[in-house]
């Protein structure tokens, strides 16, 4: 931490100063300008209490960390990308996987034709939510276990592994013992109890960005669960509120890139929920995989018109189809492979 101290603080402001960090234990290290006193403070701040309570102090200006808060997540504690194994297929190793499915499961058969239809045009993993974090109360809420058991059945049917939410740490239990991938969405993207949890269930985990998160708060979130014994995770960006309105969300193609370039783990890039609409999926599916994703997730339904929820941005089979190839360029451009199942 960098403490600035105001112009002309007299010496016992300084010496004050001095005492509050030693009570914190860190060592105080005093550069005296001309007009104003610096202190640097060094100790580990990740370890020890922080210092920004100090700027209440009067004389004190401003107190600045130097360190980035994360660590186990960050390329600077393990240099090398992260490659997790999920149900034997390897991800965030330069394979590319695409995740595909239904906002919602809704009925046995929109479940089992979408993961057939999904995986004939390559996608390697099935998505599916049972336990739905919906806006409104009187809107469809997922059909809960039932929806977990057809989930069962769509894997036991097409092989792919199975991405579900879960939304609370009561159901981590029963989500995981169908689910190979335990999601937690953007409502819940700072759940501390719900991702210590997640984390203790031992499964691989994606992470969604919370709609209001700063990438350092996503960040931290993963940290969480990495701090509870569990360094499995994906991360998934899935659009941000700003003030546009044309589409649901913003992709931050940039929070993309720098969370390759900050952390060793594999990012995925949600365009459904980023657009909002159907129509700009596939473009926002290029540009995710140029900005440096590792995969993706993409709603998909037999017939969205009909569907009980996010029917405008999920994509027709035929629509789908059209994406796995649409991206197939981009993803070798960037050196990668489409991963097969
Ligand atoms: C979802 O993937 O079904 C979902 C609800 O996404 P998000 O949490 O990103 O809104
Ligand atoms: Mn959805």
């Amino acid at each position: 931490m960098i403490i600035v101290l105001k112009p002309g603080t007299p010496e016992e402001g300084i010496q004050q100063v001095v005492d509050a960090v030693k009570q914190f234990e860190y060592e105080p290290r005093l550069i005296r300008g001309v007009e104003r006193t610096i202190i640097a403070c060094v100790g580990d701040e990740r370890n020890h209490h922080t210092l920004e309570s100090l700027i209440v102090l009067p004389q004190v200006e401003s107190v600045t960390p130097v360190q980035k808060k994360y660590k186990l997540v960050s390329r600077e504690y393990h240099s090398a990308n992260t490659v997790l194994d999920v149900a034997g297929l390897q991800i965030g190793g330069g394979q590319f996987h695409v995740v595909a499915g239904p906002c919602s499961v809704e009925s046995q058969q929109q479940t089992i034709e979408t993961a057939k239809t999904v995986k004939l045009a390559g996608a390697t993993l099935f998505r599916g939510g049972a336990f739905k974090p919906r806006t409104s109360p009187y809107d469809f809420q997922g059909l809960g276990k039932e929806g977990l058991e057809l989930l069962r059945q769509a894997r036991e049917q097409t092989g792919l592994p199975i991405i579900t939410e879960v939304m609370s740490p009561q159901d981590v239990e029963t989500v995981a013992e169908i689910a190979d991938v335990l999601q937690i969405g953007a409502r819940n993207a700072q759940n501390v109890p719900l991702l210590a949890a997640a984390a203790a269930s031992g499964k691989t985990i994606l992470l969604k960005r919370g709609m209001a998160s700063l990438i350092e708060e996503w960040l931290l979130a993963a940290e969480y669960i990495c701090v509870h014994g569990n360094s499995k995770v994906i991360l998934c960006e899935r659009g941000i509120r700003t003030f546009e309105h044309a589409c649901r969300n913003t992709l931050d193609v940039s929070a993309v890139a720098l969370a390759k370039q900050e952390t060793h783990l594999p990012v995925f890039v949600d365009p459904s929920h980023a657009a909002g609409r159907f129509d700009m999926v596939i473009p926002l599916s290029r540009a995710a995989v140029a900005a440096g994703a590792d995969g993706l997730l993409i709603e998909v339904h037999p017939n969205p018109a009909a569907a009980l929820s996010d029917g405008g941005q999920q994509l027709k089979p035929r629509q789908f189809a059209q994406l796995m190839a649409e991206i197939r360029p981009f993803v070798e451009a960037m050196g990668k492979r489409m991963a097969a199942g």
